[in-house]
């Protein structure tokens, strides 16, 4: 099994609109219509990948700490899909999840991490979003959707000059989140500096990062509200869906080795088209595996 897709129905982690626990069965649902060969890359996903849905990790909707555990134990956990007890050969199966909020990044990133053997100065990170996510503490609160990659870089579980936040617009509550991606080195770009001469600072960093380990986190809230409207905290003047699909696409070559795609909020969709995208942006991240194994 070379990847292991699973749910988290949690969305205790938001600090405005619920909702997004019901995001893995209307990606699910979604998923019916995503098919197998990828035009652009040239190639049938499913010929070079053994994919299994995973069912969905439990929750604590009480408690964001106990959830956080919970995944992780459940992610840990995951079968490799062979007879091998080994330890080892779980490194060969990456784990994919399907959010839920924001704060459930935090812990299929520390799964996807120890499951690797705690690679040396941590994972190389490409965040899509809206939000740099990367807030100290709303109400108190350490690990809530605002701070999960405020907590990876923390605990060196990410390395803040491997990691790219694109897509980052504003308003912000305050400069603090902004002020600690600086200072810790993250790559910002916003959708404005995509769209002038983006590209080329997409290009430097995927030279930088190499074939480092690479996780991709994909906050549906990246996409423009008016494409993608099913999610709890919509920013305007955000990516359509080609652009989105179309940065992802560009990332073939990294060595991805785990994802996730968060924040699909199925009760403010539009006809399901939310979900039917982050089906799609789950078969794009599927993709850039498949395109390694050539
Ligand atoms: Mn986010
Ligand atoms: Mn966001």
């Amino acid at each position: 099994m070379d990847w292991a897709v699973y749910g988290v129905p949690f969305d205790s982690g938001v600090t405005f609109r619920p909702g997004a626990r019901f995001g893995p069965r209307a990606v699910r649902e979604a998923s019916q219509y995503v098919k197998r060969f990828h035009l652009h890359h040239n190639l049938d996903v499913c010929d070079r990948l053994s994919i299994a849905d995973a069912s969905d990790a439990p929750v604590s909707p009480f408690s964001i700490a106990e959830t956080l555990d919970k995944v992780v134990d459940f992610a840990l956990g995951l079968p490799d899909g062979s007879e091998s007890p080994a330890a080892a050969d779980k490194a060969d199966t990456k784990l994919l999840a399907i959010g839920g909020d924001h704060s459930i990044a935090f812990a299929n990133l520390t799964a996807t991490y120890q499951r690797l053997g705690e690679p040396e100065g941590g994972l190389a990170l490409i965040h899509f979003d809206a939000h740099l996510d990367t807030v100290d503490e709303v109400w108190g609160e350490r690990f809530s959707h605002a701070s999960p990659f405020r907590r990876a870089i923390e605990q060196g579980l990410v390395n803040p000059a491997r990691m790219l936040s694109v897509g980052i617009r504003g308003p912000l509550n305050s400069a603090d989140d902004l002020v600690f991606a600086k200072s810790a080195g993250v790559t910002l770009l916003t959708c404005d500096q995509v769209r002038s001469d983006g590209m080329r600072e997409v290009d430097a960093f995927l030279r930088r990062i190499g074939r480092a380990p690479a996780y991709i986190s994909f906050d549906i809230d990246v996409v423009d509200p008016a494409f993608a409207p099913g999610t709890g905290t919509p920013c305007p003047g955000g990516f359509t869906p080609a652009e989105a699909l179309d940065l992802i696409r560009r990332l073939a070559g990294v060595s991805l080795v785990g994802g996730d795609v968060v924040e699909v909020l199925p009760d403010r969709d539009l006809g399901g088209n939310t979900a039917l995208l982050a089906a799609h942006v789950l078969f794009e991240l599927l993709a850039l595996d498949a395109c390694s194994r050539r």
